[in-house]
């Protein structure tokens, strides 16, 4: 391996490693992995987060049995760059997949990959139209299967010909879950028994829109009786900044809705897996890929800003007998260290370079340094670029269309968790210092992205996705953008 840039080393704390010592002991059982991510979930609507409704007893119960992580970042705000840096434990200046129309390149190693090349089964379901193998995230996966019903993402025509017969209707209305639990129900009873396994799941119904089916449509808020509901969230020009209270607290009712569906889908999934033996030493993460706003900072939905609520998500860890039970960390951490913690998990001697970390000592109660989470988003032709360690965030905003320049902002988390007033004052030396750590993050991830010697290349995007995409908002002209 060339020498890595000093500079990466110690900016982002790259594992650079492993070769781990070989002692002649005999290895440990590999254990299964299942990663869980729920797609626009806010760790602050989980009852193990301090939720005040019963919206996820599944997830509660794992962070009862296993570790929960109370600050965990994503690197975005959307779910293209929040999952290629799940999978890879790149930033997304390193990764490259921070923008529409673009592929994961070849040469970044996913941890299906890594995990593959290790003698892991993979397996992976997704329901939403993001995950689709065209942007490269299906890399690594021996089964990899959409659990849409809009959008065909498996190549036999038979599963062509399944799709086409499915009810057609634009992602953000499909209610995917139920198809995704008997998807993983079906390979589990035919996957190979003899070597560990590699499960990725992708729930999608908790994104928008908020129309969870009967009876979860009317659990949290059963007496309303105004006339908003959760379809056509982003479009439906009634559903504003300024909406009555009581109609937001509606659409907030079926977003708790929906995650309480998803949890209950979880609970199917991991019971089907608990009954065939399959959940036996076996490590289960369960994480988001970006939160979702409702208008703290003026709008609605993800993709728009880096505050905290659409940038933090739940992580939860759970592998008894070898984590803690009960334990919460405080740390921050970060979708970057998944794929480092996942590897470790797995005994693996040799892990990829990657600006994440092994964050299992944390879950077991071991101290780490500190860490500070580069995050990034793409939007109204501009790069928004923010640094956040456990006390600060600060936000570049870059140049507007017009050339007109945002000022930059940065708030104390401890006194405004909520990201509500900004400090006047941003010429201090700890606020200076915050940028110039900024500056230095993302040229470590640039750094690493030359190193790694790949940029992401143009997908080769299906029509018939490039118009499902268009449809439902994911994919427009920067001039279309909002
Ligand atoms: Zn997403």
């Amino acid at each position: 391996m060339a020498t890595m840039p000093r500079l990466v080393l110690s900016a982002l704390g790259a594992t650079v490693l492993a070769l781990a010592s070989a002692c002649g002991e005999p290895e440990p059982a590999r254990p299964n992995i299942v990663l869980v991510s729920i797609d626009s979930l806010r760790p602050d609507h989980l009852g193990c987060y301090g939720y005040g409704r019963a919206t996820s007893p599944r997830i509660d119960q794992l962070a009862a049995e296993g570790v929960r992580f109370e600050s965990a970042l994503s690197t975005s705000s959307w779910t293209l760059p929040a999952h290629a840096a799940m999978f890879t434990g790149l930033y997304d200046s390193t990764h490259g997949l921070s923008d529409n129309g673009l592929r994961l390149a070849p040469e970044h190693r996913t941890l299906a990959e890594e995990l593959k090349s290790q003698g892991y089964h993979t397996a992976g379901f997704f329901g939403g139209p993001y995950l689709h193998p065209t942007f490269g995230l299906g890399d690594g996966f021996d089964v990899y299967r959409s659990c849409m019903t809009t959008v065909a993402a498996n190549l036999s025509e038979e599963d062509l010909r399944r799709e086409s017969r499915s009810p057609t209707g634009r992602s953000h209305d499909d209610i995917t879950g139920p198809r995704t639990a008997e998807e993983v129900a079906t390979w589990s009873a035919s996957r190979p028994p003899d070597r560990p396994y590699f499960l990725f799941v992708h729930l999608w119904d908790v994104h928008y829109d908020f129309i969870p089916p009967a009876p979860y449509d009317r659990m949290f808020d059963p007496d309303y009786s105004g006339s908003i509901d959760g379809r056509n969230f982003m479009g439906r020009p009634e559903v504003h900044a300024r909406m009555e209270k009581r109609d937001l607290d509606h659409v907030l009712a079926l977003y708790d809705g929906e995650i309480r569906f998803t949890d209950d889908i979880l609970g199917q999934i991991l019971d089907g897996l608990r009954a065939k033996g399959m959940l036996d030493n076996t490590l289960v993460i369960v994480t988001a890929d970006h939160g979702e706003e409702f208008f703290e900072h003026g709008s609605k939905g993800h993709q728009k800003t880096l505050f905290d609520e659409v940038v933090k998500v739940p992580l939860v860890m759970h592998w008894p007998g070898v984590l803690p039970a009960g334990r919460t960390v405080a740390d921050q951490v970060r979708l970057v260290d998944i794929l480092p913690s996942a590897l470790a998990a797995s005994g693996a001697r040799k892990r990829p370079t990657t600006a994440g970390r092994d964050i299992l000592p944390l879950a077991r109660g071991e101290t780490l340094a500190p860490t500070s989470a580069l995050l990034e988003l793409h939007a109204d032709k501009r790069e928004f670029r923010a640094l956040r360690t456990r006390e600060l965030k600060v936000i570049r905003y870059g140049r507007r269309p017009d050339g007109r320049e945002l000022p930059n902002q940065a708030y104390a988390l401890a006194g405004d968790p909520r990201e509500l007033t900004p400090l006047q004052e941003t010429s201090t030396e700890r606020i200076g210092a915050a940028f110039g750590q900024l500056d230095t993050a993302l040229e470590s991830a640039r750094a690493l992205r030359n190193y790694l010697g790949a940029r992401a290349t143009s997908a080769d995007i299906d029509p018939e996705l490039e118009r499902k995409l268009r449809e439902t908002g994911y994919l427009m002209d920067s001039s279309e953008k909002r």
